[in-house]
């Protein structure tokens, strides 16, 4: 059987719909109270046992949102999972309720892993993003705090054309802050995202590049809805080459970041996040009302968990049984980087309806759409 058939790797909960913040990216479209219908404390737990019954290696437990703060009994269920023997992380949004006592409570329940986003270099972008003025200033605070306290500190950006420009200057802000891991999700129209603009095809083999140097200098990098990075670091991997935007005639979007990143340091050794996981291969979402779905991004339904078990939702739908055993369409469907790769399903099902479709934010599925015309 092959490794992520039988459980996941990774299971993302959103805990609940509630956000203080409404940027105008979310995913989810959070709101400022909780949707009726959330998962209650009891069918939290019972969700956590599950979980933690599930064949080893037992999967991370990532507690989302909306803001996994609003959730009044977050502590009583992260302890539950850490008691459990899960590894959990925990996705908080940067409001008044991240504080150094809360996340200290944390810690002291086993937490080690937080991510938070951060969406520009500076407060224009950020704050513009989030809708709030002074956002910026408080996450780089929040930032500094979760450093300071020994969290293994992640932090996640969107990519869209408002800030793919000034992706340098957040990778260095990064660097100097001491984050160790940046993870870049490339914009799917679902949510409230479907009203910011995507990069081009063009523009994200550029930046997948760039994101390839940002990983050559020693920070663990690792794309969102953009798997197709993994298959760009296999051909740096192969090529080898000094000047990869000439070998791979890459545009002035990648010579520009590229340039602003500044030389590769001799000291630090390069890691990118190249486990083959996917949207429902190895990964799995539950939604705050125990809905089931292959990526938060991806709004099919594949049952609910108020109803049978994650377990056997995840090892049995259909889809995702197809999806494991790379049963894709178009360009990615022959693909030699499927297995590697596979496409952001997400995109593919918010573009054409059909989750096992190609990806159109690769350049690959675009040259074969041309190559086809
Ligand atoms: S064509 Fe599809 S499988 Fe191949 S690299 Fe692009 S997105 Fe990945």
């Amino acid at each position: 059987m092959a490794r992520y058939d039988v459980a996941p790797h990774l299971v993302f909960w959103e805990t609940t719909k509630a956000c203080a913040l409404a940027c105008r990216h979310c995913r989810a479209s959070a709101q400022h109270t909780a949707l009726p219908g959330e998962l209650s404390t009891a069918e939290g737990l019972a969700l956590i046992d599950e979980i933690a019954g599930l064949p080893a290696p037992r999967p991370i437990m990532v507690f989302t949102g909306g803001d996994c703060f609003e959730r009044p009994d977050l502590f009583e269920l992260v302890e539950h999972a850490t008691g459990a023997g899960l590894r959990v992380g925990v996705s908080p949004s940067v409001t008044p309720r991240l504080t150094p006592a809360a996340m200290q409570r944390l810690y002291a329940l086993g937490v080690r892993s937080v991510s938070i986003s951060l969406d520009g270099a500076g407060p224009a972008t950020h704050d513009g993003v989030r809708g709030i003025e002074g956002h910026f200033d408080k996450t780089v605070a929040a930032l500094e705090m979760l450093v300071s306290m020994g969290f293994r500190l992640q932090v996640n950006t969107t990519v869209m054309r408002r800030n793919v420009t000034e992706l340098a200057d957040i990778a260095a802000l990064l660097e100097r802050l001491g984050v160790g891991i940046w993870e870049v999700f490339f914009l799917v129209g679902v949510g409230r995202g479907a009203n910011v603009d995507e990069i081009s095809p063009e523009m994200a083999e550029d930046v997948s590049h760039f994101l390839v140097d940002v990983a050559n200098r020693g920070m663990t990098v690792r794309t969102v809805e953009a798997p197709f990075f993994r298959r760009v670091h296999e051909q740096r991997l192969e090529a080898d080459v000094e000047d990869p935007a000439t070998h791979f005639g890459l545009g002035e979007l990648y010579r520009e970041l590229s340039a602003e990143l500044g030389p590769r340091r001799a000291d630090r050794i390069g890691h990118s996040a190249t486990l083959a996981t996917g949207d429902g291969r190895g990964i799995i979402f539950v939604a705050h009302d125990g809905e089931v779905h292959a990526s938060g991004f991806l709004p099919v339904s594949l049952g609910n968990v108020r109803d049978e078990t994650l377990g056997s939702i995840y090892a049995t739908h259909s889809l995702l049984t197809e999806l494991r055993a790379g049963h894709l369409g178009g360009a990615c469907g022959v693909c030699d980087y499927s297995r590697l790769c596979g496409g952001s399903r997400a995109r593919a099902f918010a573009r054409s309806g059909d989750a096992l479709g190609e990806d159109p934010a690769c350049l690959r599925v675009q040259e074969a759409q041309t190559a086809a015309r």
